[in-house]
């Protein structure tokens, strides 16, 4: 199977291991494959036999077929195997009569970001191999707190790559602060910016961008990759857990086979719930695809009229991975449904205006398949309490995504299952969930791990265990200006 630009349906085209290589096409769109295989009936029957780590690695085998099926089930039996998702990788758990989470936070940070960033990290580094590369990859982040320590996470003592992880000092949570800053590992840094995301954010996309650092990069051998989700590398993995919730969900008896499901995703960039829509293409039943927003309501806008308009005010909420003007996988779902040619052109109108409107026609046909809805932050702190109120302790991400089927309530068939993406643990929260459920305001960001465990009586998860008495490693600020200096210094290391 090949890879092409969002951008060009004329190519060049380039296996998966090149395009997870590269990140970028070379005309700034995002790879995609250019077929969407198929799941039969008697294929998910037969997956529904299997672990976690073997659905895993048959799905990918469908889209990154450059790479051998032992390969795959290496990496997938490492990427997910118990140790590193003690209970398994993407349980089931029921929140009320309808509505299914599906957990994606079982892995070491807590965030769904670990289901792609806990198995990506073995496919670039045989990607590396596989397209004859010897230099060291250096995967350079700009975080605003989950995908930093994930990335880290992910990529820590793997072989010919290094990480770089950009934060800014005053704009994460106490509790994520330090995941980051007491990562062990011979091949990770990390570097708190004075200023905010954007700052980070432009300063990475500075270094990209400029030819005197990339060459004096490459003489030392080293190359820049990145580990944002706009990476094949990092879409392909979240398939496989939309396909294998519906396997776990008829072979629970919670539905019939064939039995349609749909399913409601808290979304920031479009990644995670464009996942849910290739899942669908394949073939698994999947009705209505529910995009749940917080306050930061482009998309919601977007599916309900068809214009994209990212000059609009930017929310901070309590929901921080989902404060997002840009979702950038949305590019894909254009190229999917129209074409190359008309996904250039509405990009290029994004690029020049902030803004792009789709046709009537073309609203109609996203339609099919999606709804948005967004939710302000006394919604989602009601839909925190609800859900509580119903057995299910839940992050303010998933809680955005609880109070969008609430808003459904009147439009939907309310026979049918509906699947909701959990995508955080509570615990990464833990302040404004426990502000949302008693009214009262926790200790300190820290304490309030505690007070939730004790208000709820549920486990603090191992990985935040004892986060505060950890030897913290990288204490280091430095103004944005300074970023390219840092990261010629840790290459040459
Ligand atoms: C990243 C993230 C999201 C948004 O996912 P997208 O793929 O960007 O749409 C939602 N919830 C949590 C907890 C996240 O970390």
């Amino acid at each position: 199977m090949l890879y092409s630009s969002t951008r060009s349906a004329t190519g060049p085209f380039v296996s998966s291991a090149e395009a997870i290589k590269r990140g970028l096409a070379p005309d700034g769109g995002l790879y995609m494959p250019n077929e969407i295989p198929t799941l039969s009936d008697d294929a998910l029957d037969e997956l529904a036999g299997l672990s976690y780590p073997e659905r895993a690695a048959r799905i990918l085998g469908k889209f990154l077929t450059d790479y051998t099926e032992e390969e795959l089930l290496s990496d997938c039996r490492e990427a997910y195997g118990e140790d590193r998702f003690p209970g398994g990788a993407a349980p089931l758990s029921d929140i009320d009569g309808s509505t299914v989470a599906l957990e994606l936070w079982h892995g070491p940070t807590c965030a769904f970001k670990d289901m792609a960033l806990q198995i990506m990290p073995r496919l670039l580094s045989r990607a590396l191999r596989k397209t004859g590369e010897l230099k060291t990859a250096l995967i350079l982040v700009a975080t605003s707190g989950d995908t930093g320590k994930a990335a880290l996470e992910g990529y820590r003592d793997v072989p010919q790559t290094k990480i770089q992880v950009f934060y800014p000092a005053d704009g994460v949570s106490r509790v994520q602060k330090l995941q980051m800053a007491t990562q062990t590992g011979d091949n990770v840094n990390v570097t708190a910016i004075r200023g905010n995301f954007d700052d980070a954010q432009t300063g990475v996309k500075k270094i990209f961008s400029d030819p005197a650092i990339r060459d004096e990069l490459a003489s030392r051998g080293v190359i820049l990759s990145s580990a944002n989700s706009i990476n094949w590398g990092r879409l392909a993995p979240q398939i496989a857990y939309y396909v294998s919730a519906y396997c776990d969900l008829v072979a629970s008896s919670r539905i019939d086979p064939g039995e349609t499901v749909d399913v409601t995703v808290p979304t920031g960039n479009f990644g995670n719930i464009f996942a849910a829509y290739l899942a669908k293409r394949m073939g698994v039943p999947f009705g209505r695809l529910i995009c749940a927003s917080n306050r930061n309501d482009v998309l919601t806008e977007f599916l309900a009229c068809g214009v994209y308009d990212r000059n609009r005010a930017f929310h901070t909420t309590m929901s921080p991975s989902m404060d997002i003007l840009i979702s950038s996988n949305l590019e894909r779902l254009l190229y999917v449904k129209f074409s190359a040619r008309r996904c250039k052109a509405l990009m290029d109108q994004l690029n020049a205006s902030g803004r792009y409107a789709l046709t009537h026609e073309e609203l109609t046909a996203v339609r099919e398949d999606f709804v948005g809805y967004s939710a302000d932050e006394e919604m989602t702190g009601e839909a925190i309490k609800r859900a509580y109120e119903a057995g299910y302790l839940c992050d303010p991400h998933t809680a955005v995504g609880y109070a969008a089927i609430r808003a459904d309530r009147n439009v939907r068939d309310r026979a049918k299952k509906i699947l909701l993406a959990s995508t955080a643990s509570p615990y990464k929260f833990a302040s404004n969930v426990y502000r949302c459920l008693t009214g009262k305001e926790p200790t300190n960001d820290l304490f309030a791990l505690q007070e939730l465990a004790a208000f709820t009586s549920t486990p603090v998860p191992a990985p935040l265990v004892g986060i505060g008495e950890r030897a913290v490693r990288f204490t280091g600020t430095v103004a944005p200006e300074e970023m390219p200096a840092k990261v010629l210094a840790f290459a040459g290391l």
